[in-house]
């Protein structure tokens, strides 16, 4: 991380999100934030060269195996760190215990570590299944994209992309049963007409669910599909 940057990281976070918490979720020392400075940077950072299409580390940055052979729909992919500890049992705590500095304090972070863009875009949420939503309260993705709004002035879309199947309980699936149910997953409300769309979401593990988004977004007529995500699951 560049020196400096977290300094002006923290001056630029809206004022309300820095009265809210007083101890960091990690140490517990004090901090104005959810994380502190010391805890934010010890994340597992993925400053390694990456797979452009789905940020999967790779030697000399160039497309990884997987790509090569079956190219995903979506166009792009950045991630900010690997889902790793202890950004990955902050990342499950913080789906369903409300935490809304944390996503708020990571979507700035992530704002602040965007790819640069060669023209407008729109900012889509990787929505939630009503139910699902309804059940934790609220969608991770959502708050990070409000964050990624606030920072970068791009339009923010909820009402675009919609979920209309549950795909949330597919462990037990099979790999193709599974893209079965994903395939349908998706609704795009109205069209586009060759946008850009970035979809935000927090963590990117097979890249299925985003590929499934990116068909349903390019039907639609999407130009571009690009993910911003926060962290990325490593194969090992
Ligand atoms: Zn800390
Ligand atoms: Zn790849």
């Amino acid at each position: 991380m560049p020196p400096g940057f977290l300094n002006k990281l923290f001056a630029r976070l809206p004022a309300a999100d820095r009265l809210l918490p007083c101890r960091c979720l990690l140490c517990a020392g004090s901090s104005k934030e959810a994380l502190c400075p010391a805890c934010l940077a010890a994340l597992p950072w993925l400053d390694r060269r990456c797979c452009p299409r789905c940020a999967l580390p790779t030697p000399a940055g160039g497309l990884c195996g997987g790509c090569l052979a079956r190219p995903p729909r979506f166009d792009a992919c950045h991630a900010l760190f690997a889902y790793q500890p202890p950004l990955s049992p902050l990342i499950l705590a913080g789906k369903y215990g409300g935490r809304w500095p944390l996503w708020a304090l990571l979507g700035h972070v992530l704002a602040g570590h965007r790819p640069a863009l060669a023209g407008p875009a729109l900012l889509l949420p990787m929505p939630l299944y009503p139910g699902r939503l309804r059940e934790r309260g609220f969608n991770q993705a959502a708050e990070l994209a409000r964050a990624l709004a606030q920072q970068t002035g791009l339009p923010l879309r909820h009402d675009l992309l919609a979920r209309v199947r549950d795909t949330g309980h597919q462990s037990r699936l099979s790999r193709k049963a599974r893209a079965r149910n994903l395939r349908q997953a998706f609704r795009v409300n109205g069209q586009l007409a060759g946008e850009t769309v970035i979809v935000v979401d927090d963590v990117l593990t097979s890249g299925a669910t985003l590929d499934a988004a990116a068909r349903a977004l390019k039907r639609a007529g999407a130009g571009l599909v690009i993910g911003w995500v926060l962290a990325r699951t490593l194969r090992h």
